[in-house]
């Protein structure tokens, strides 16, 4: 494990400790541990998210590959079959073809899909690409870029009204817990950072 890796996965520990009910703390500590190739730790935390948030179909898929990584098909399958579901439902189609791409790998059967058509229309026409947005089809765009940069552009063109307003809120626990500069380069990073993962904008 690298230190960087080694200093992602204390950053979400400590996420994950001081805001326990907030799924994506959970999602981001499993993800920095899978990262570093600890899947069997990874686990319980992508659980515990998938615990908080049963639609978060990204969740469903790194949970599934820990168990594939660490040889336990059965249970594997059971998870990919079970995010497959909460994927296709969502029209999530990132991880439910990664996840049938998993099921095949494991000799498993794919179930057929029920969201089709790339271009299929959602509620607002708008479709929000946070992993577990809970607006889902009912998604809001913002009405403007909420900073005039790239990350700005990127968070307009992909994030709901909603999801940012989450951020927002979380982005000021952020900025307390890790006592962050944000006048300062390395604390505008580390802003930049969990801001990035909480949106799911990697
Ligand atoms: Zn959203």
């Amino acid at each position: 494990m690298t230190p960087a890796q080694a200093e992602r996965i204390a950053q979400f520990r400590k996420m994950a400790q001081d805001d326990p009910e907030n799924e994506l703390g959970h999602f981001g500590l499993g993800k920095a541990l899978w990262e570093a190739g600890e899947f069997a730790e990874a686990i319980p935390a992508f659980e515990q998210a998938i615990t908080l948030n049963a639609e978060f179909s990204k969740a469903y898929q790194y949970l599934g590959e820990c168990y594939a990584r660490l040889g336990k098909r059965d249970k594997a399958l059971e998870v990919f079959q079970r995010g497959y579901e909460v994927a296709d439902r969502r029209g999530d189609r990132v991880p439910r073809d990664e996840i049938a791409q998993w099921i095949r790998q494991l000799g498993g059967q794919v179930p057929s899909p029920q969201q089709t058509s790339l271009t299929s229309e959602t509620a607002t026409g708008f479709r929000c690409q946070r992993p577990g947005c809970p607006a889902g089809p009912f998604a809001r765009p913002l009405p403007a870029p909420p900073m005039n940069d790239e990350l700005g552009r990127q968070v307009y063109e992909r994030i709901c009204a909603d999801c940012w307003r989450d951020w927002l809120a979380m982005g000021i626990k952020v900025i307390n817990e890790l006592r962050l500069d944000l006048s300062d380069e390395s604390g505008q990073r580390t802003y930049e950072m969990y801001m990035k993962q909480y949106l799911g904008l990697e």
